[in-house]
C-alpha cells in the first residue's frame, strides 16, 4: 500500500514532521502565497491552508496517515475552518476585527440588552404584572435573512466573506500586518445586486420591530435584581441572539426606606402622645393603614427605634415578611406655648430638674439663652473679611459669604 504524502509535499515536510516542524513550514508557504501578496497563487494558498489544516489535527492526521484522503470522508473539506480564519487563527486573533470570522465553533451569541425598568417599592410589596414596549432589530421576514433573493447573495470575492483584508509585509525579520475594510463590499462580506435587493429591508437583512414584553415582579424582588428573557435579544444573521435582560430600578419611596426584607418608618408624633400615649397611623405599601397604639407612659424619646415584627417586606420566593421598624422623631410644643400656671402644673407632674453640681468657690457668672441663628452668620462675616487667616480656622466659607 503507497501511502499518501501529497500533504507532506505540498508544505515541504517529511511524513514524520513534527507539529513545530508542519507549523514552520506552513507560516513560511502561507507568508509567501498569501493572496495580499501574491494574487496569482490563490489556489496555492487554499491547497497549503488545506494541508495544515489536516496535519495540524491530530485525529484527522492519523486518519490521512492511513487511509489518506478518503478516509478524511466528510472531514476534509474546507468546511472546517477556511484558509483565512485559520490564517488568522496562527498569526493572532483579531486580525480581522470583533469576531468577524467564522471560527469552528459556529454562529456567535449575540450581545445582551439590559433595560432598566423603574419600580415603585409598593410593586415590589405586592408584586405586579407589567408590559414593556422595546424596539429591538428581528431578521428580515421579507427576504429571511438574506438579504435578497434566493441565490442574489455572493460572498465577496475580494475578501472571501471576511469583510476586511488584511496586507502583509516583510521587511527584514518582521512581519507586519495591516487591515483595512474591504473596498470591494465596503466591510459586508458579500455582494448583493442593486435590482436583487430585499425591498423591506433594503439588503440590511433585518428590520427593527417594537415588541412587548410581560414582566412579572415578584413579590419581595429587589432593586437591582434581574430578570431575562432568553433569546429575545437583537436577531441578526449568524448569531444567535443574546437575552434581554430587565434590571429592576426602585424609585425611592416617600416614607419606607428598605434594608432587605425589613422595612424603616420615620413616624412624626406630639409630645403628648410620646409621654401620654395615643395612637398614629401608618399607611402601608398594599393600602391596608397600620392603626400603631402607643402606651401610656412609654415616654417614646427622639430617635427611639421600635419594631412592628412581621410587618416589613416578604421574603422573595418565601413570602415570610420581615420587620417595620420605626424611628421616632418627637414635636414638641413652640416657645411660649404655656402660661404660668400650666408650667406650675408641668413642675407638679413631670419628674424634677436634674441638680445643679456644686459650684464650691468657682466664681459663677449668671446667663441667659439668646436666638443662635444670628450669631452663626457673624462668625462667617469675620472669617471672610481676614482672608490670611483662612487656613489656619479651617473654617469653610458658609453661603452668606458666597452671597456677599
Ligand atoms: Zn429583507
Ligand atoms: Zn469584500
Amino acid at each position: 500500500m503507497t501511502r499518501d504524502t501529497k500533504y507532506y509535499d505540498i508544505l515541504g515536510v517529511s511524513p514524520s514532521a513534527s507539529e513545530g516542524e508542519l507549523k514552520k513550514a506552513y507560516r513560511k508557504l502561507a507568508l509567501k502565497y498569501h493572496p495580499d501578496k501574491n494574487p496569482e497563487a490563490g489556489d496555492q494558498f487554499k491547497e497549503i491552508s488545506h494541508a495544515y489544516e489536516v496535519l495540524s489535527n491530530p485525529e484527522k492526521r492519523q486518519l490521512y496517515d492511513q487511509y489518506g484522503e478518503e478516509g478524511l470522508n466528510g472531514q476534509g473539506g474546507m468546511g472546517g475552518m477556511d484558509a483565512e480564519s485559520l490564517f488568522s487563527e496562527l498569526f493572532g486573533g483579531g486580525l480581522f476585527g470583533g469576531g468577524r470570522s467564522r471560527g469552528p465553533q459556529g454562529p456567535r451569541r449575540g450581545k445582551d440588552m439590559v433595560h432598566q425598568l423603574k419600580v415603585s417599592l409598593e410593586d415590589l410589596y405586592k408584586g405586579k404584572a407589567t408590559k414593556l414596549a422595546l424596539q429591538k432589530h428581528v431578521l428580515c421576514g421579507g427576504c429571511g435573512g438574506k438579504g435578497g433573493k434566493q441565490g442574489a447573495v455572493q460572498t465577496c470575492s475580494g475578501c472571501n466573506g471576511q469583510g476586511a483584508r488584511i496586507t502583509i509585509r516583510q521587511m527584514g525579520p518582521m512581519i507586519q500586518q495591516f487591515q483595512e475594510v474591504c473596498p470591494q463590499c465596503r466591510g459586508e462580506g458579500e455582494i448583493i445586486n442593486e435590482k436583487d435587493r430585499c425591498k423591506q429591508c433594503l439588503g440590511k437583512k433585518i428590520v427593527g420591530e417594537k415588541k412587548i414584553l410581560e414582566v412579572f415582579i415578584d413579590k419581595g424582588m429587589k432593586n437591582g435584581q434581574q430578570i431575562s428573557f432568553a433569546g429575545e435579544g437583537d436577531q441578526a444573521p449568524n448569531i444567535i441572539p443574546g437575552d434581554i435582560i430587565i434590571a429592576l430600578d426602585q424609585k425611592p419611596h416617600s416614607t419606607f426606606q428598605r434594608d432587605g426584607d425589613d422595612l424603616v418608618y420615620q413616624a412624626n408624633i406630639d409630645l403628648l402622645t410620646a409621654l401620654a400615649g395615643g395612637q398614629f397611623v401608618i399607611p402601608h405599601l398594599d393600602d391596608r393603614m397600620l392603626l400603631v397604639t402607643i402606651l401610656p407612659g412609654e415616654a417614646i424619646q427622639p430617635d427611639m427605634v421600635k419594631v412592628i415584627p412581621n410587618e416589613g417586606m416578604p421574603s422573595y420566593r418565601h413570602q415570610t415578611h420581615g420587620h417595620l421598624f420605626v424611628k421616632f422623631t418627637v414635636d414638641f410644643p413652640q416657645s411660649n406655648w404655656a402660661d404660668d400656671e400650666t408650667i406650675a402644673q408641668l413642675y407638679s407632674i413631670l419628674p424634677p430638674n436634674k441638680p445643679l453640681p456644686a459650684f464650691g468657690n468657682k466664681h459663677v457668672d449668671e446667663v441667659v439663652l439668646a436666638d443662635a441663628t444670628g450669631y452663626q452668620s457673624q462668625r462667617a462675616h469675620h472669617a471672610h473679611h481676614n482672608d490670611d487667616d483662612d487656613e489656619q480656622d479651617g473654617g469653610q466659607p458658609g453661603v452668606q459669604c458666597a452671597q456677599s
